[in-house]
């Protein structure tokens, strides 16, 4: 369901980054951000949430999808656009 009303920090390597969509260079590499928290404020750790992605034609791709393990609260990167249906 479309939600603009909050948006979730993203970190790489602990770091707040102000762009979900790019990658950031990390010692182990080029890595993908991912949100610190879901909008309920659960921590999102290793083993606290589900990584995965969901097709959208709307946004003419796919949405990176973070699942809250605590609550199944789901973060969609990039954000849903009005008239999203997964
Ligand atoms: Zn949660
Ligand atoms: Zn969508």
């Amino acid at each position: 369901m479309y939600d603009n009303s909050w948006r979730p920090i993203y970190t790489v390597d602990g770091r707040v980054v102000p762009d979900p969509l790019r990658l950031y260079p990390t010692p182990q590499g080029m890595a993908e951000p991912s949100p610190v928290r879901c909008r309920n404020g659960h921590h999102l750790g290793a083993n606290r949430v589900l990584v995965g992605s969901t097709p959208c034609p709307l946004i003419g791709g796919h949405h990176r999808t973070h699942t809250c393990r605590t609550c199944g609260y789901v973060i969609y990167t990039p954000q849903e656009v009005p008239g999203c249906k997964h």
